[in-house]
């Protein structure tokens, strides 16, 4: 059985050693000069390939049902059992990430690329697919200059998450050519624009904090960890984290926003009493001199004007209770209009793609093409950050390359 896998991402190579490990003959084809070029970005570098907190509650999609079937067919045991055969020993880190003990991501492109070389996996990269057709039981992998042959097909272009790594979305025009259909792409884990007059002078401060998505009526998704301020608003993991469920509220037409707490460990009431304490001891300071210390220094100019301070050389004595609150209201809620978002390149999944509806929930052969599998970020299903999204390029991939080395 000849197999063409289109794209040699993390699902691309994982269905392609699947289905070579079935005995079918495997061509990679990749338009960019090698594959895995996006797997060597992951986790910072040091590639975060799964997460030991394994749950569907960690997947997104309009239907999530075939994701968790896939997920349980080659779950998280077989990812850990399948990368330490090929020599990844996994180191797991804060929140249950899984990394490789070498905390290199390039070693785990190396491992499959030895195992995909140990199969005799062919490679034609600087390949772009450009047309796919299916004629008396044969597909056609056109490209722009040359066209090949194969018996199946697997696509695992990715989404359009990051198109400088190869992923531009050049898959939902071959899915479409076989009558999916597209459910909108738009960018999951990515960075959030602020409307705010202070984020110049913020951009680089770095805290640990709990940041919240919020309507109007509702908290749309929290989450905590290392914040980061920037010139355009916000990054850093809890954003990403919650950025999806925020830009699906844009799309929606509703005013979004995010409330940072600088504070997540203490309640207002024991940050009062901190504070009380504080200008108390330093009641001759100013409360611009009185804040040095406790927070950054380029947001105490900040933090007071927000809290509706003007004079910032009253002291720290003269501050009543209901001052000293009006101050913790910001430490602990400070709120911004959600203004946008970054854009694809800046972006880390894609939420959107394939109708997952249209793949047999089992093997993820299209419903519309035999022999025609999908795989991977191509289709609508993204996963939260923390390895949920490598998770299901693995699993994706290895449940379409099983099954289309098993099919006839
Ligand atoms: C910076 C960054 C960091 C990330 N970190 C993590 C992390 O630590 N943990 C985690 O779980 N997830 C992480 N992700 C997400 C994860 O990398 C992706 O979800 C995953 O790689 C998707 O795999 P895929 O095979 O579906 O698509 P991709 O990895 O995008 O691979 C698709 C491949 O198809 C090729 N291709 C596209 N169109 C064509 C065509 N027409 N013809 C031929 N080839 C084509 C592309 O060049 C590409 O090589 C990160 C993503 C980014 C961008």
């Amino acid at each position: 059985m000849k197999t063409a896998v289109i794209g040699g991402g993390a699902s691309g190579l994982m269905a392609a050693i699947a289905a070579a490990r079935n005995g079918s003959q495997v061509t990679i084809y990749e338009k960019m000069n090698r594959v895995g070029k996006k797997i060597l970005a992951t986790g910072n570098g040091r590639c975060n390939y799964t997460n030991i907190n394994m749950s569907i509650d960690r997947y997104h999609g309009n239907n999530i049902k075939p994701a968790e079937n896939i997920l349980n067919f080659f779950d998280l045991n077989k990812t850990l059992s399948f990368f330490e055969d090929l020599g990844i020993n996994p180191y797991v880190g804060e929140l249950g990430k899984v990394y490789p003990g070498s905390l290199q991501a390039s070693s785990v492109l190396n491992v499959l690329r030895y195992e995909a070389e140990r199969l005799n996996i062919k490679e034609v990269t600087d390949f772009e697919v450009v047309e796919l057709r299916k004629n008396k039981g044969v597909f056609s992998i056109i490209g722009y200059t040359k066209a090949y042959e194969a018996d199946n097909v697997i696509l695992a272009t990715g989404g359009r998450a990051s198109p400088q790594l190869g992923s531009d979305g050049s898959g939902y025009e071959l899915a479409k050519s076989f009558g999916h259909k597209i459910v909108e792409p738009f960018p999951a884990l990515v960075q959030l624009r602020l409307k705010g007059k202070y984020f110049r002078r913020m951009s680089g401060i770095r805290f640990d904090g709990r940041v919240k998505g919020l309507t109007d009526k509702n908290v749309i998704r929290e989450d905590e960890g290392e914040i980061l301020f920037t010139e355009y608003g916000i990054s850093g993991p809890p954003v990403l984290q919650i950025s999806r469920s925020v830009i699906e509220e844009l799309n929606m037409g509703r005013k979004v926003y995010v409330s940072v707490d600088m504070f997540p460990d203490l309640s207002k009431v024991e940050l009062y009493d901190i504070l009380s304490l504080r200008f108390r001891k330093i009641s001759y300071k100013s409360i611009e001199d009185g804040l040095v210390g406790f927070i950054n220094n380029r947001l105490i100019t900040a933090v007071l004007t927000e809290a509706g301070f003007e004079d910032l050389n009253i002291k720290c004595g003269s501050l009543n209770k209901k001052e000293i609150y009006k101050i913790i209201d910001i430490l602990k809620e400070w709120k911004f209009e959600v203004a946008g978002h970054n854009t694809w390149q800046q972006a880390q999944s894609t939420a959107g793609g394939v109708d997952a509806s249209e793949v047999n929930p089992e093997t993820l052969e299209s419903l519309k093409t035999k022999g025609l599998y999908i795989a991977g970020e191509l289709l609508d299903v993204d996963g939260d950050c923390g390895g949920f999204n490598l998770q299901w390029a693995w699993s994706s991939g290895y449940t379409a390359g099983y099954f289309s080395s098993t099919s006839v």
